[in-house]
């Protein structure tokens, strides 16, 4: 039976469909301005319904353009290429450094590649090309640049575990496209620019499994240019790919991974709050704009933000004493006034320290208020008068014991690497997981084992009494790998490597 797609009538009329959605959101053509072309298709798909969408299809083609083989002939179509995006997405994934170099990346890399897989979908054989798009509300630059790239490999990994779930076409799940998958639509009935309809539900069953075939088409396409886009660059070493290529080869795969992990839980850039409710503007949402003080904008060139007039007035009493006067804000959280604004709240480090500030009850002061937070299990008697000796003196970052009864005070000079020790030494007073000493012990190890009073056996016999018995077995270990490196210590790489990519810690110094 001679169907509509296999005599190719089908694919005949599709060529001579106009533009439909591109052309009502009136979108920049994509080769004058890519980013232009993005922002507004992110703007359109925002401001749309999956109705919306499905009604301006329907306005050019109804089910009685399809027969059901067409339906299978389509289906089999993305299921074959839905299986060679599966196969590229597993080896990838296998292969183990793709996620981590994604994630080192820079986020104009990022953005360079995500658009090179839009682009590349947009041209691609689909029904209505980049007018997919409008279909595929999850595909989007900020979703995929979310949580410092983190967004793209949560989604190819949605996108893997669902091609692989099924030998059937897979329908990628999305409950913003699902909700016009039968619709009661209001909307048929006045649609009198279309032309005579049949039964409401009916009348766009198949169109609507055209469409979401397509999504998904798009979606597949997409996933293997951006993904070919970032294997490209690392095969060519190109540009904007040696650094982090640097950084893979010359550091163990663990503190790339370390590092790339620390990337997700930074922000790149303030938030905006409002300085009185504390709201963002997507807290609040519907595009809602800031307003700033103006005098203190004037004046001191510094930005007080507020979502609306009545938060401005209500602030007032306390806003006024430094009004144009001083540079105040009250430095809420994730703001430019607050100096730890590009850790969000999962970050370990900055929560201790913001932990111990509210405990004081003072501003922001120093790193050495990175303490030791209180223990989840159990510590021997010898780790608990540590963690009490360090609680006592916080400019203290370990107590060394030599055998005659004195007490060593070490105390780490350099910003990060007091940092990135008290994290680690914070973990391992804690008691919430089993790393964390190898670190602390090969850094101290290195630097205190030729100090008068001190030897490498003195040392590491302390750090068992206070850490168990498998302690020294954990820190030769970690001073083994090290050692095959090359190079420095744990502490000594992860700040050397992590400069490279977040730039010097030099300004935790200033906190
Ligand atoms: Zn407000
Ligand atoms: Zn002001």
């Amino acid at each position: 039976m001679a169907s509509a797609i296999e005599d190719h009538t089908a694919v005949e009329k599709f060529k001579g469909l106009p533009p439909i959605l591109s052309k009502k959101f009136n979108i920049t053509a994509i080769e004058q301005d890519v980013l232009k072309w993005n922002k507004e298709w992110e703007a359109a798909i925002a401001s749309s319904t999956a109705a919306d969408v499905l009604k301006e299809i329907t306005h050019f083609l109804d089910d009685s353009f399809f027969k059901a083989n067409d339906i299978e002939f389509l289906h089999e179509n993305l299921r074959s290429f839905q299986d060679k995006v599966a196969g590229i997405l597993r080896s990838l994934f296998d292969e183990g450094h793709f996620d981590t170099i994604w994630l080192l990346l820079d986020a104009t890399e990022q953005r360079r590649h995500i658009l090179e897989g839009l682009k590349g979908a947009s041209v691609a054989p689909t029904f209505w090309g980049q007018d997919c798009r409008a279909l595929c509300p999850e595909v989007t630059v900020s979703n995929f640049l979310s949580q410092g790239g983190k967004g793209f490999i949560d989604f190819l990994t949605l996108v893997l575990e669902t091609f692989e779930s099924s030998v059937k076409p897979a329908f990628l799940p999305n409950s913003w496209w699902e909700q016009a998958s039968n619709l009661p639509n209001p909307w048929w009935g006045q649609a009198s620019d279309v032309s005579p309809r049949k039964e409401t539900s009916q009348s766009t069953k198949l169109v609507f499994d055209v469409a979401t075939t397509n999504r998904n088409l798009f979606i597949a396409q997409f996933v293997l240019r951006s993904t070919f886009s970032i294997v490209h660059d690392i095969t060519n070493r190109s540009e904007g790919m040696k650094k982090v290529l640097h950084v893979m080869e010359n550091t163990e795969g663990y503190i790339a991974r370390s590092l790339a992990m620390a990337k997700t839980t930074l922000r790149d850039k303030p938030l905006i709050r409002c300085d009185n409710c504390t709201k963002t503007p997507e807290d609040i949402g519907q595009g809602v704009r800031f307003m700033v003080c103006s005098v203190c904008k004037t004046k001191l060139n510094f930005e007080v933000h507020y979502c609306s007039q009545s938060c401005q007035k209500q602030d007032w009493s306390l806003h006024k004493r430094a009004c144009g006067k001083k540079r105040v804000s009250k430095g809420l959280r994730g703001t430019k006034g607050d100096s730890l604004w590009a850790f969000d709240d999962s970050n370990p480090a900055a929560e201790m320290i913001r932990n111990s500030e509210t405990k004081n009850g003072r501003g922001m002061t120093s790193l050495r208020d990175l303490g030791v937070n209180p223990c989840k299990g159990k510590r021997s008697p010898a780790a608990e008068r540590q963690a009490e000796m360090l609680e006592a003196d916080r400019d203290v970052d370990y107590f060394l014991f030599t055998p005659s009864g004195d007490t060593i005070r070490f105390v780490i000079d350099n910003p990060g690497a007091k940092m990135i020790f008290r994290i680690n030494r914070g973990m391992v007073m804690m008691q919430t997981s089993d790393t964390g000493i190898e670190a602390v012990g090969e850094y101290m190890l290195k630097i205190m084992s030729g100090c008068p009073g001190l030897s490498r056996d003195i040392i590491l016999k302390q750090l068992c009494a206070e850490h168990g018995a498998d302690t020294t077995k954990k820190i030769v270990r970690l001073e083994q790998k090290t050692r095959e490196r090359g190079k420095g210590t744990f502490i000594e790489s992860w700040l050397k490597d992590s400069s490279s990519i977040f730039g010097d810690w030099a300004w935790l110094g200033l906190l």
